[in-house]
């Protein structure tokens, strides 16, 4: 007999697979997207068949080494290969470094034989207690149900603010797609009866009847009869639907994971980065299997190996969090959007202020906009602004007069108070009053912030902790260091100052690092527990507090400098949503926003409610500029030890692309944080008109360009 070689595309920065012998007893089966175990140079690696029956002309087969085993549970269909694959080129990512993203978990496994057990999520339809709609909230869930059962791809933007009954709606959808329980794809336009309650009935005992079968493989993967094989194909046909929800900050779900279980009578499984290896085993066997209906990730869940995915649902669509280096740098929408386009299924962005991609997609038509109005703030908040220069703060106050009066009396009045304050930390500058030397950090252009609670010294930008020491490094004085500026652990103490018996939260990743921590937190919030939240934008996240009524931000600048394109639109969106924490019952909210920039625009639009002026004036100042959507754009950030070296590098950069109209090329501008990391970073735009292929242009110009080995350079698609 000879030999069988197949490409492996292995979990590695490479874009090319590897060819390996196939011995006789996994050659008899073997097909495109199983996963074999390989050695590679000193290891051994778990890989993905892209190609089978390779033919050998270059290579000496003997130079060729042996596969080591097959995994007999997991095979990836075409379609996943295919989103695979275009992640990769879309994003200008290794293909080898996508793959690791979806099974990097196989590989981390130091079990030798490890054991393939898949989580089974069990669900009794006859426990779902919806939420009864309104009849506008139940049009809107029926019309795109009326999609998702078409099996076309469509994505449907829910647009309104936090209790307008979002949630709700997606929540409805859900119940529909699990209460079908059948796996349309299997349907046909000429068998009108295929979602009859009898095949439903047969569908569904079939995967019951199946469930015990994959435990069974766990115990003996080794020894699978023919039968069982062909069990394995049996169940890809009947496997039940999946939706899968995504989430900005997976450690603050817990609201939502409570509304689901009390209405759905079970839990979701919950996909993020701090569940446990062997969690993380189960879920993706889980997810591969098709017995886990309900995933609720952060954005890494989208490279689960899905069986059969009809829904996919990102709620706070906008949120940066979204778009995020990890193994490459992807954005989970456009993602989720593409992997909805490749499977032919439906997806869901809801928010409260829509990213101006999503939103300009629906003015387009691109989108279904569900435009939702407010349940409860019926009595609109009150909100408004202290114009800070006008008003002068006693030294180290940051709590206007007027404001400090408020907080008194809703606390006199028993209500809750949030204060918002994008700032961890106690002072973000300390400075000698000697010789006027600032802390800064030893790695980064960036000043050292003050915990006053931990007693550190820490650099946000690279983690650099120093314990916290009132004399002067710089010229030796003693008790020389002030503190600048403020963050939440000032606010603190100030709040404590004029209302010493207030019990008062503070919330910052600082202060809430895992799950259990922020449910924690928020109970107590909801138990009115605690009288004032002091907070970052991890507050801000549609929360629903019912005695919240009164809500100060303390400074509302802090955004706008920021040179970014999104500076405007993040800086809206954060103080919608802050705002939004006010008065979401019958009592009316209490809004007042300090600034030194009362005449900025964004403060109209808020204090008027005009959504629909701020997106306009936003897109069309885009549009003007143009700007993303209007545009494409990449950004290139080359990094150095020493600064000369990432600049000439960066210079270089933007002299080999083609003199083009279509083509514009901007900077090299240093980046917010020069030297990170003690790497000096500037960074380079091109932006060019949608009709050029963004991607193909960079190719075409970096395979032309050599890289010095002491420079680094990142390709950011769509930068944020
Ligand atoms: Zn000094
Ligand atoms: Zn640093």
């Amino acid at each position: 007999m000879s030999n069988l070689f197949v490409n492996v595309l292995l979990p590695l920065p490479f874009d090319k697979p590897f060819t390996y012998e196939v011995n006789a007893e996994i050659a008899a089966d073997i097909a495109v997207g199983n996963l074999l175990k390989v050695p590679f140079r000193k290891k051994e690696l778990w890989g993905l068949v892209v190609e089978i029956d390779v033919k050998l002309y270059e290579f000496d087969s003997k130079q060729v080494k042996e596969v080591l085993a097959k995994n007999q549970q997991v095979k990836f269909d075409e379609k996943l290969i295919e989103f695979i694959e275009r992640i990769a080129s879309y994003n200008l990512a290794y293909k080898g470094l996508v793959l690791k993203a979806f099974i990097g978990i196989l590989n981390s496994d130091k079990i030798k034989k490890p054991n393939f057990k898949a989580k089974i999520q069990e669900i009794d339809v006859q426990k779902f207690a919806l939420k009864k709609l309104s009849e506008k909230q139940q049009k809107i869930a029926d019309e795109i149900l009326q999609e998702v059962e078409k099996n076309q791809h469509a994505v449907n933007l829910l647009d309104g603010v936090t209790g307008s009954g979002k949630t709700e709606i997606y929540f409805a959808v859900i119940a529909a797609i699990l209460k079908s329980h059948s796996n349309f794809s299997s349907c046909h336009s000429d068998t009108p009866n295929c979602h009859s309650e009898h095949k439903q009935r047969i569908l569904f005992d079939k995967i019951r009847d199946l469930t015990p079968e994959i435990l069974r493989y766990a115990q003996n993967d080794n020894e699978m009869t023919q039968d069982d094989k062909e069990g394995v194909q049996d169940d890809r046909e009947v496997v039940a639907n999946q939706i899968l929800i995504l989430l900005p900050e997976i450690a603050l779900t817990s609201q939502l994971l409570k509304r689901f279980e009390e209405q759905f009578g079970f839990k979701p499984e919950l996909w993020h980065s701090k569940i446990s290896k062997k969690e993380k085993r189960e879920i993706f066997y889980g997810v591969i299997s098709g017995s886990i209906k309900v995933l609720i990730g952060a954005r890494s869940a989208l490279l689960l190996p899905f069986k059969n995915l009809k829904l996919i649902v990102l709620d706070e669509e906008h949120d940066s969090s979204f778009k995020q280096e990890e193994i490459f740098n992807f954005h989970a929408r456009d993602m989720a959007i593409l992997k909805a386009k490749i499977e032919n299924f439906s997806v869901i962005l809801s928010s409260a202020t829509p990213a101006i991609e999503s939103y300009v997609n629906a003015q387009n038509e691109k989108y279904r906009h569900f435009v939702l109005d407010s349940n409860f703030n019926e009595q609109k908040s009150d909100i408004r602004i202290i114009d800070l220069c006008r008003e002068k703060l006693p030294k180290n106050n940051f709590i206007a007069a007027e404001l400090r009066k408020m907080v008194i009396e809703n606390f006199e009045k028993n209500q809750q108070t949030l204060l918002f304050l994008n700032r961890r930390g106690y002072a973000p500058v300390t400075l000698c009053k000697n010789c006027g030397q600032k802390v800064n950090c030893p790695n980064c252009s960036s000043y050292m912030v003050s915990h006053k609670k931990s007693n550190k010294m820490s650099c946000h930008y690279c983690g650099e902790n120093q314990k916290f020491s009132s004399d002067c490094k710089f010229c030796s004085s003693e008790d020389s260091l002030i503190d600048i500026g403020v963050g939440v652990e000032k606010i603190k103490e100030e709040v404590e100052s004029f209302l010493p018996q207030a019990r008062i939260a503070l919330v910052t990743s600082d202060s809430v690092t895992n799950f259990d921590e922020a449910e924690e937190l928020i109970n107590k919030i909801s138990n009115h527990e605690i009288d004032i939240i002091i907070g970052t934008q991890l507050i801000a996240k549609g929360y629903d507090f019912a005695g919240l009524t009164l809500v100060g931000v303390v400074d509302a600048d802090s955004g706008f400098y920021a040179s970014d394109l999104k500076s405007m639109e993040r800086s809206y969106q954060l103080l919608k949503q802050v705002i939004g924490r006010a008065g979401r019952r019958k009592e009316q909210g209490r809004v007042f926003i300090q600034t030194y920039n009362p005449q900025n625009l964004i403060f109209e639009k808020i204090i008027k409610q005009d959504k629909a002026g701020f997106y306009n004036f936003e897109i069309s100042n885009r549009k003007n500029l143009n700007m993303p959507p209007f545009s494409k754009m990449a950004s290139f950030v080359v990094s150095a030890f020493e600064e000369k070296n990432a600049l000439n590098f960066a210079k270089k950069l933007i002299a080999v692309f083609p003199f083009d109209e279509n083509i514009e090329l901007l900077g090299p501008a240093q980046m917010p944080i020069l030297k990170l990391k003690n790497r000096y970073n500037y960074r380079v735009f091109v932006k060019t008109s949608k009709k050029i292929n963004l991607q193909k242009l960079i190719i075409d110009v970096i395979k032309n360009l050599e890289i010095p080995t002491n420079v680094r350079v990142k390709i950011d698609i769509d930068p944020q």
